[in-house]
Formats: structure tokens, sequence, C-alpha cells
């Protein structure tokens, strides 16, 4: 299977466990502060420093799990992460299971100083648009990002004994993480807006690491079932991925679909604080530190300055997407694209005298960019690309776009011009090339392609991109760049549309064709970090072609692990086995030593 060769490709590059499991270490260190049982009322009474012991009774981890719970939320008032919250409206199909009919996006900055408030990165909607969303949030609060956003504590006011009542259910690993399994329920009389459903406890620090339900009541349908998993990072568990679900149900005089959405939460750590971890880790082998002491090459032709400028203005744009979360730190997935560009180059005997590097956008929409000699591929186009040869499809069109010297605008090498507010990045910078340039790397990407190891594969890529020109009307929101040029359009095949003439007729009903893999399928992220890695599935088997969900959305289940002392990768979104979470022996000992860095202390 084609899925599986790029696995294996990686696993070839990836020397050594990206993913380890942390073996039990030994015991926490006793610290000899007493437990209080009752932690107070309000948020800014908070035992800082937690019994080491375990708790005694049911009552006390309750209490201590109320703790932790007002100590994330001090944790997180000055944090400013990315939230981006991707929604498909689905019509029921007899063979296909839920097929999407429509979708909404949303990309913003939370700000939890103020309660949870967050600033939208899209510019804004057309007219047409405008309406058709103010009528949707006026009768569903969940399509406006608000909605979403809500959904990262339980309670942010009153999340305690007073208000709710619990009740034991067993306990349960999730992944590795050994939890308490809690069934949670307003108390008499505790008024609006109060949450109803299940949280998972990790009974070591006694965090909140899962919890699934709705806010009650919701006579109008004004709240829908989600469930949120939050991730070991950064010292924290960082509220991460939330998957909302609900059926049709009619709401008001309107009628809503039903609907799937998956949220997810970056950036975390503040981009200063990345910078000064950069300078700490600076050495003195980096190449602007080292003096050139031959006469040789003193000088700067023309060309050569010229050719710097554009470099400068590519790294500007790059630097600036950093800082504002929208793009990863270099990593083992930007070494993976690397790979397959190397591979197209020295397949298509092209010699460059600079090297072509390849960065990952966060975000879920699909797209492709170059930026002067930088290639940009969005996380959620990784995410979908069935194999190997689609993924070096997509690198060959803007690997051409390099080839044949196509430039971008320079006036970015000013770098006052990107001196803006994060929130204003989409709409200060916009990469997109002109038709002629998009047609001219297409038939240049096909020329690289057909002398390439994957010119055997050029049918099934061109299937991928049938797939998403057939899926076109129905995501109009996930085909929509947020920099660059469209891949595809209901109207007519965009991109490389020379490969899908070569491409077998598209079978959606046929379980073994796979043309293209659902959202999520290949990167996880860490939320404190943003660095990227690939996970790890064992291969399902499809029964039906409901199994394949083409672009669509999945439920997250992820494999919890403790944070190392370095602070790597922490958890695996299991695409492929939106069942059950996998249960390891609980024979395993959960304690893990305690977090090195806490951060974000007050
Ligand atoms: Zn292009």
């Amino acid at each position: 299977m084609q899925q599986i060769a790029l696995l294996a490709t990686v696993r070839l590059i990836l020397t050594g466990a990206l993913f380890a499991l942390w073996p039990a270490l030994a015991q926490n260190e006793v610290k000899g502060i007493p437990t209080t049982v009752d932690p107070g009322k309000e948020l800014d009474h908070i035992i800082d420093h937690p019994s080491a012991e375990q708790a005694k009774s049911f009552e006390e981890v309750i209490d201590r799990a109320v703790n932790s719970e007002r100590m994330l939320m001090r944790r997180l008032r000055d944090k400013s992460p990315v939230i981006e919250t991707y929604i498909q409206e689905t019509k029921g199909d007899p063979d296909l299971g839920f097929v999407p009919k429509d979708d909404f996006y949303f990309l913003g900055q939370l700000n939890m100083r103020d309660g949870v408030v967050d600033m939208s990165y899209l510019p804004p909607r057309s007219k047409v648009k405008a309406v058709a969303h103010t009528l949707a949030a006026l009768f569903t609060t969940e399509y406006n990002s608000h909605g979403f956003s809500d959904q990262l504590f339980i309670d942010v006011n009153d999340f305690d004994r007073a208000h709710y009542s619990f009740e034991y259910i067993r306990r349960e690993f999730l992944g590795d993480v050994r939890c308490f399994v809690v069934d949670v329920a307003p108390a008499e009389g505790a008024g609006k807006r109060r949450f109803k459903g299940r949280i998972w406890i990790e009974d070591r620090d006694y965090n909140i690491v899962r919890f699934q339900g709705q806010y009650q009541p919701s006579n109008y349908h004004e709240h829908i079932h989600f469930e949120c998993w939050r991730v070991n990072s950064g010292g924290m568990w960082l509220p991460a991925y939330i998957y909302s679900q609900e059926e049709e149900y009619r709401s008001a005089l309107v009628r809503t679909a039903a609907m799937r959405a998956q949220t997810r939460l970056w950036a975390y750590e503040r981009a200063r604080e990345k910078t000064d971890e950069a300078f700490t880790n600076m050495t003195v082998d980096v190449p602007q530190g080292v003096k050139d002491d031959s006469d040789a090459a003193a000088d700067y032709s023309p060309l050569q300055s010229y050719r710097m400028w554009e470099e400068e203005a590519a790294q500007n744009v790059i630097d600036r997407l950093l800082r504002a979360g929208l793009i990863a730190p270099p990593g083992e997935v930007d070494q993976v694209l690397e790979t397959v560009l190397n591979n197209l180059l020295v397949s298509a005997n092209i010699n460059l005298d600079f090297k072509v590097k390849a960065r990952i956008l966060l975000t879920t929409p699909l797209e492709s960019m170059s930026l002067n000699h930088t290639i940009l591929l969005s996380r959620g186009l990784i995410d979908v690309l069935p194999d190997e040869a689609s993924l070096a499809a997509v690198l060959a069109h803007e690997l051409a776009h390099i080839v044949l010297g196509h430039s971008m605008n320079t006036k970015f090498a000013f770098e006052d011009r990107l001196l803006f507010d994060d929130p204003a990045i989409l709409r200060r910078v916009q990469v997109g090339r002109d038709r002629q340039e998009e047609a001219a790397a297409d038939e240049k990407a096909i020329e690289i392609l057909k002398k390439s190891p994957y010119k055997d594969s050029l049918p099934k890529v061109g299937l991928f991109l049938r797939m998403l020109s057939e899926r076109s009307e129905q995501v109009p929101h996930l085909i929509k760049p947020l920099l660059g040029n469209r891949m595809s359009d209901s109207k007519k095949d965009l991109r490389l549309a020379g490969l899908m003439d070569q491409a077998p007729t598209l079978e959606l009903r046929d379980k073994d064709q796979i043309s293209a893999l659902p959202l999520g399928s290949h990167i996880k992220m860490d939320p404190w970090s943003d660095q990227l890695h690939l996970i790890k599935t064992t291969a399902t088997q499809r029964y039906a072609a409901r199994d394949k969900m083409p672009f669509q959305i999945t439920p997250f289940m992820l494999h919890l692990t403790r944070e190392d002392k370095s602070g790597g990768g922490s958890a695996t979104p299991a695409t492929d086995t939106p069942t059950a979470a996998p249960v390891p022996s609980p024979a395993t000992n959960s304690s893990v030593a305690p977090n090195a860095n806490p951060v974000g202390q007050p």
C-alpha cells in the first residue's frame, strides 16, 4: 500500500523512536506539604504545591482535580494560543456514511486574560456570507468561533463540589496515563449553562485530561455535544483537541444539518519564549558567524545582491508566520519533504546552486506555496495525501516555480512591512501567483514527475486531484487557501490537470480505491512548541466504502503520555481507529518523575 510506503520512508530517515513511550520512572518525591481537603471557592485560592501523596478518598480526588483546573486557568491567563475550528455539515449516504455537504472555517488567536475571547485571523466575510453567518450564529451559537473556545474548560467560574455532583465510575488507561473516570452532573439549582458529562482525571497530579458532554439546559439546541482532550506539554495539560458532533435537529425556525467539527489549539508557547530559547541555543558555527577569509569571493555582483534581497524577503515572511504561530519550527516532517524534493531534483538532473527547503503551515486548509527557495505545505494538505507520489506531485508544482525562476514580491525585504498585530497577517501577506505562472509550473512539474521514481504512480495522483475536484463544492473552505493559490475549483480542475487525464475513473463506492484520506491522517502537533511529528498507526482494515472518509472529520482519540524532561511530542490522534482508545496493561506503573520544567508560574 502506498500509504505504508510513505511511512516506510519516514522510518528510514528518522532513526530512533520519535515518540518513545516513557518507561515508568521512580516514585514521586514526597514534598511534605500537607493536603488541604477544601481548596476554596475562589480562583485565587489555589494550592500551588499540592501533596505528592496519593489522594486518600474520592472526595479528595475531586477536590484536587478542582484545584488543578483552577491552577491551569491561572497559568493560561497570559497565553495567546492559536485556535482553529473546522466544521462540516453532513448528509447521510447509505454507502458513504456522513458525507460533507457544506463547511465552515475559523482561525484566530485566543486571549485568556479577560475570559476566553478570540481575534480572527480571517478577513471579514463577504456580505452575502455574513448574513448567513449572522443567522446561523443567532440560532446556533456554535457556528461562531466563540462557541468552540468555550469548550476549553468545564466551567470557568463554578467548577466545584457546590455546583456539581460527582460519581466515580472506574479506573482506566488513556494511552500511558492512568485515570479516574468520573460522571459529572449539575447540582440541583446550580443554574444555567452547566456541564453534564464524563471526565477523566489522571491519577498523579489530578489534572482533567479529557472531558465530554454538553452544557445544560439546551432546550433550543443552543449547545452541542463535544469532547475536549488535553496534552501534557509545557509543564501543563493543555487543551489541544476538541471534537464536536451533533445529529440533525430543529432549532427555532432554522433547520440545522448534522455536523462534525474539529478544533485544534497550538502556539501556547509565546513567540518571545521561543526567541529566548533560540538565542540560548545559538552556537558559534552558525553560517553568518563564520568570517570568510578568502579574497576570492569578497564582494557581491548585482545579481547576487538581488538573490540575497529575495531570500531576505522570503525569510522575513517565514519568521513573521512563525511568530504568529502559523508555521511549525524546523523539524522532522520538513526533512521528509526535503528528501522527496531531493529525489525529484536528482532524477530530473536539475542542479541548483542553493538548497530547496520545506516548511509546514500549521493550518488545515489544503494549500502549498513557495517563498523564494522555501516550499510551504499546509498540515491539512499533508494529512489527506494518500501516498508519497501525491506528496511528490504537490512538491513538484512548487519546485517548478523555483526551477523556472518565478520570483516573489520583494517588498517584504523591508522588515517594517511585517510590523503589525498577529491577527492581521493573512490580510497583509498574500503570496499567490498569476495564471500564467501557475500553468507554466504545472507543465514543468509534470515533466519533472515523469522522470521521477514516482512516474508509475502518477495515475493515482490524478485520482487524488480528481477527488479534490469532486468534493470542492461540498468543502469550499477546506480548499480555500489562506495565503496562496487554489488547488482545485468546482468549475474547473485547477492544479496539475494534466495528471487527471491518466487517472482511473473515480469509484466513490469502491472500498479499495483510496483517493484521499480523512483529515489528520499523518501529523500530530505539540500544542506548546508547535513541533510536528508523524503519527504511527497500525494498518486498519476497511470493510466498506464508508471507511474511506476522504477529507472528512473523524473523532480524536489520543494516546496520552506524560511529558518527558525535554518536552517532546506527547499525543497521537489515532484517526484510523475512531472506535476505542487503546488500553494498555494496567500493570504499567504510571508514576513518572515530576515535570522538570514547569512554566508560567505566576
Ligand atoms: Zn503555483
